[in-house]
């Protein structure tokens, strides 16, 4: 395979985003806004973040532009678009990495992102190195500094399923509702509509979910200098996660990760809009604790009437 061919072979034939002057071709891409650009890259190793062993290619493309998606959604931005940097073994074909790509395409064409860039070289791992870029109104980007005392803490979705895909598919045996479990790992959906329709909303703390919400927790309490107090049997759970024993759901409900849904804090009197704005937009949304002042930031858990400190970690200890 060569390069020129390969990058022939990737390059959008129709861009979507207005904004854009100049995509793939020139020696780097223009783009114009008026907006506040947000930007993140993210990069993946296979063997540590993937493996051919549990994902198709496609899988592959799609799951590492769902992660910088997510990103972008945690910041409260719309996703505008993405360069991949792709470090290549030559065990992989061309065809494998046109999957890679058409995966990426399937998820960019939801948000009407256009691919404008990246770089290509030869090495002994794949590699693959994703740049997202997406705007936010002026001023308007979400931190995960921003949770005050009284806030309530959210959650989107159901948490621990992706985890729960990966089990499935190592473990290769028979379980309720398989397939669900393991689109949720290969193909998940990071929540930017849920994000774009709460614009309205002035102050909310927001971080995706995809080291888990022990960590998750954690930073938000940092950055913003409070105490969190998360309920454990509030967590959201999908009908079917019960199966999986008591350790494991406990494990991966709370440092499972890459479910890519988000944690954050919005006050009270919010609340109850937030509420019916994702039952407008048909994503689920549960309050899972609540916010404190605090002297030295933790976050602390509520399981069966005993309270616990939850480290990044997810371990939990008797304070
Ligand atoms: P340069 O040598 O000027 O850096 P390249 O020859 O590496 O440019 O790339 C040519 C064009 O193809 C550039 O627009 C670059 O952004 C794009 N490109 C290169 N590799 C990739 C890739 N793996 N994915 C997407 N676009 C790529
Ligand atoms: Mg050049």
């Amino acid at each position: 395979m060569d390069e020129f061919s390969f990058i022939d072979a990737i390059k959008p034939t129709a861009y979507k985003q207005s904004a854009l002057i100049k995509g793939i071709g020139d020696d780097a891409a223009v783009f114009r806004s008026t907006s506040d650009i947000v930007t993140t890259v993210d990069t993946f190793v296979e063997n540590i973040h993937f493996s051919l062993e549990t994902m198709d290619p496609f899988h592959i493309g799609y799951r590492v532009l769902a992660a910088n998606i997510s990103d972008l959604a945690a910041m409260g931005a719309e996703p505008a678009f993405y360069l991949v940097s792709m470090c290549i073994p030559k065990k992989w074909k061309q065809h494998a990495l046109e999957e890679i790509y058409r995966g990426m395409d399937e998820l960019a064409s939801k948000y009407r992102m256009d691919l404008i860039g990246g770089d290509t070289v030869s090495s002994d791992c794949l590699m693959i190195s994703i740049t997202a870029i997406g705007y936010v109104p002026k001023e308007r980007a979400r931190y995960r500094s921003d949770a005050k005392p009284d806030d309530i803490v959210f959650t989107t979705g159901t948490l621990g399923d992706s985890r729960a895909g990966l089990e499935i598919l190592l473990q290769g045996k028979e379980y309720k509702d398989k397939d669900y479990f393991i689109k949720r790992h290969r193909l998940p959906e990071p929540r930017v509509g849920f994000v774009l329709d709460l614009r309205e909303i002035d102050r909310m703390a927001l971080n995706d979910i995809s080291d888990g919400i022990s960590n998750e927790a954690n930073e938000i309490a940092e950055a913003s200098g409070v105490e969190l107090t998360i309920i454990e049997e509030k967590i959201p759970v999908s009908d079917s996660f019960h199966q999986f024993s008591e350790a494991q759901q406990h494990e991966w409900k709370l440092s499972g990760g890459e479910d890519f849904e988000l944690l954050g804090t919005v006050s009270e009197v919010h609340w109850p809009r937030m509420q019916e704005v994702a039952s407008l937009a048909g994503t689920s949304v549960h309050q899972i604790g609540y916010v404190r002042k605090a002297e030295k930031p933790c976050v602390l858990i509520q399981s069966d009437g005993e309270t616990k400190q939850l480290t990044k970690s997810g371990y939990t200890h008797l304070k």
